[in-house]
Parts: C-alpha cells; structure tokens; sequence
C-alpha cells in the first residue's frame, strides 16, 4: 500500500456499536456493526454496511427487512462475545437470551443494553465487494432509555478486557547474566555470581 496511506488514520474515525438483528422462519439472528449511520430525513433512511460473510447478511438479503439496536455503555462483554464472536450459521445466538422484545415488523430488538432500536425496509443494496451496503426505510423507530450510546473508542477502553500481561517467567542480571528462575525476585536478592543486588535483574518473559 502507498506510504501515503496510514491506515492508522482511519482508526480516527468515531463509531457507534449496534446490534443488527434479522430473521428468516426458523430463527432469529444479529451480529454487531459499527456502520449505522441515517442517509436522508425524507423520506427517513438509514444505511449499515454488512459482511458478506456473516450470516445476518443473508438472512437481510433475503428478506429485506432488519433491526437495530443502538448499544449503551452499559452493554457487557457477554454480549459483544454472544453476537460478535460465532456464527448464527452454526448457532442460536438468542439461545437462553431474555433482554429482547419483537416490533412491529416481527424482528427481535434489544429491551437492555441498547437505548433505541429502528426497523428498516431494505430499499437499496450496494455490493461493496466484500461488503453489502443496505440502504433501508425506517418503518419503526423508538427511544427506549437515556443511557449514553456506546462508541467504538468506549469499547476498546472499558469493555473489552485487556490482554493478561505475559507472566515472568524468572529474572536475569543485567550484569553477569546469571538467571534466576521463578515469578519472584526478593529485594534483597544478591547475585551469586557477580554480587550485584536486585536492582540490576530484569523479567524475563
Ligand atoms: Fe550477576
């Protein structure tokens, strides 16, 4: 890629977090998106862009009408790992999930963790490669609490958990480089070989 293209800086970019709800007649189904966005006032559209992969993809494709919820901070990390991290294909994400109630169009929206929802009518679908971009009426639309939208950058900072720091695995002297195996390193510690103190161990990881 160009060096003039910093993918970082696309990062920039602000985010909401949404739960995409579909159905066929078997089951429901959603996944999480970031790319909701309303299009026009008049008529009211919204558009959100789809992986071609995920399975509500199809299931929006097919019958032309969708859900979404729009996601607060108080959403947990269950949640994003229930419709985020596995495919509807294979499972039923609404499985032993209660927090849902179904509009009007007979879509399931989100009653906790989301502050509204919208149902839409797919009225233009743009094939963006690996992407669809559905451009859809909204039919219904409700305020269900005040609690603040989530946003990407909340996500990453609050919710999602951060990685364990690696586990010391033991320490070595700067100095001589004798290792000492072991999580702990007392602070009294002198090397045996070169007699330096603690101070000058570093973790290995
Ligand atoms: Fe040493």
């Amino acid at each position: 890629m160009s060096n003039t293209v910093d993918n970082n800086a696309l990062f920039k970019i602000s985010y909401g977090l949404f739960c995409l709800t579909a159905a066929d007649s078997v089951k429901n189904n959603g996944c999480i998106v970031n790319t909701v966005i309303q299009v026009t006032q008049n008529p009211l559209k919204i558009a959100v862009c789809v992986n071609k992969a995920n399975y509500t993809h199809d299931l929006i494709m097919n019958s032309g009408v969708f859900n979404v919820s729009v996601l607060t901070e108080s959403t947990p990390f269950s949640l994003f790992e229930r419709f985020g991290f596995s495919s509807g294909r294979f499972t039923d994400k609404f499985d032993g999930f209660e927090s849902w109630a179904v509009s009007e169009n007979n879509l399931p929206y989100l009653t906790e963790y989301a502050n509204a929802f919208y149902s839409a009518k797919v009225s233009q679908k743009v094939d963006c490669g690996t992407h669809t971009m559905f451009i859809a009426e909204v039919t219904e639309a409700k305020v269900l609490n005040d609690e603040k939208s989530v946003t990407y950058e909340y996500y990453f900072a609050h919710i999602k958990p951060k990685p364990e720091k690696p586990k010391t695995k033991g320490w070595v002297c700067k100095i001589c480089g004798y290792v000492h195996e072991g999580a702990d390193l007392p602070d009294d510690f002198v090397c045996p070989w070169c007699k330096h103190p603690a101070s000058d161990f570093e973790p290995i990881e």
